[in-house]
């Protein structure tokens, strides 16, 4: 479902991705690890098309993602119209929630079928009830974000990705802003959404469930893949000292 090759970023002369290359089959999820500063959220961007690469070649469902090679070899950039129909099947969910506070939760749900995907007001209500109550939160369909603990609004930002129908779920540490008590009623919502084969990129810290939910861990240093594998394999038998050394501060 996703391919990524060779994927440079630079930001002011500093390369913070050096080539990343990785794939993720349809139905899988694959987890980016590493410490901060390592590239995760610029790869997760990238993907979602909030930032634009150097060099290399991004594919979702085998399409192109950044744009097309010409007849004369030259690379055009999709327009953005043409970005803004390529992100339209990737959905993204950030550590700080985002939610639009003067909406209520359904208004937030309902507003991407409505506005985006140009859906009748009846249908996006149903579309955006049938989400809430799968993140178990119809009962809050008429308060605002403000009202609502953080699990509840991240839940509710998930509801509002997927009414969008995506292909492909980018979760960029979702969870690390969250009270300890919260994590888990978000990452159940996350692990619902695996055993429903949905396609994921997933960047977190909670060591527990990438064990579980991971199809693939890839552990990036300073841009690159340093190591990726099974989560059984790699976790537990990591072989390079940098992810030894990465994994020994959550012990
Ligand atoms: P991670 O998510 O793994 O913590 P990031 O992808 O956020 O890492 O950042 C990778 C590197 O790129 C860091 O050194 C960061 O400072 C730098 N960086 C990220 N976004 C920008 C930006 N918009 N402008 C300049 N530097 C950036
Ligand atoms: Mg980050």
């Amino acid at each position: 479902m996703i391919s990524v090759r060779n994927i440079t970023k630079s930001f002011g002369g500093v390369e913070v991705l050096q080539g990343l290359s990785f794939d993720v089959p349809r139905g899988k999820t694959a987890v980016l690890l590493g410490r901060s500063g390592s590239g995760k959220s610029t790869m997760l961007r990238c993907l979602n098309l909030l930032e634009h690469w150097d060099s290399g070649e991004i594919e979702v469902d085998g399409r192109s993602l950044g744009g097309e090679r010409l007849a004369d070899g030259k690379w055009r950039r999709w327009s953005s119209r043409e970005q803004a129909q390529a992100r339209q099947h990737i959905g993204m969910v950030f550590q700080q929630f985002n939610l639009f506070p003067h909406m209520t939760v359904l208004q937030n749900v309902m507003c991407g079928p409505r506005k985006i995907l140009k859906k009748g007001v009846e249908e996006s209500r149903t579309i955006a009830m049938n989400l809430l109550e799968q993140v178990g939160l119809a009962d809050k369909k008429d308060q605002y974000p403000v009202f609502l603990s953080g699990g509840q609004q991240q839940r509710v930002a998930i509801a509002r990705a997927l009414a969008m129908r995506p292909q492909v779920l980018l979760l960029d540490e979702i969870t690390s802003a969250l009270d300890p008590e919260l994590v888990g009623e978000v990452l159940e919502v996350v692990r619902d959404l695996k055993r429903e084969g949905l396609t994921m990129v997933c960047v977190t810290h909670e060591m527990h469930f990438a064990h579980d939910v991971a199809d693939e861990v890839i552990f990036l240093e300073g841009g690159r893949v340093v190591e990726q594998g099974d989560p059984r394999e790699v976790l537990v038998r990591p072989s390079t000292e940098q992810l030894k050394r990465f994994l020994a501060r959550f012990h």
